[in-house]
């Protein structure tokens, strides 16, 4: 059995499987940390693009650090350095993708 150590990761969620709901079409959103870093507590919704999605059930959030993204599957990953300057937000913040063939050959894990 495998024993999960919070202590190992400097932030709560990281490689946690997030659950977002929006507050407008009531829709849920899978999303997959990929690191150790911050995510955002709410976003535009990727779904109806018109509401705000809030993560919820955060206290149940999964520990997957052995998880493997499939195309399709919305992450967290950390922002572009270069992209991080350009917004004046520190370096590591959060950017949302879905995952395609690109990134996973990228990541090696196509
Ligand atoms: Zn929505």
């Amino acid at each position: 059995m495998t024993q999960t150590n919070r202590q190992a990761y400097q932030h709560a969620e990281a490689f946690r499987m997030m659950t977002y709901e929006c507050q407008t079409c009531g829709k849920r959103l899978l999303v997959w940390n990929s690191r150790d870093g911050v995510t955002p507590f709410s976003m535009t919704c990727r779904l109806c693009g018109k509401g705000s999605m809030i993560h919820i059930n955060w206290s149940n959030d999964p520990l997957m650090p052995r998880y493997i993204p499939q195309v399709g599957d919305w992450i967290w990953v950390d922002m572009p350095a270069k992209k991080c300057k350009k917004l004046g937000v520190p370096v590591g913040s959060p950017r949302l993708i879905q995952v395609d063939e690109r990134y996973l050959r990228k990541t090696g894990k196509a």
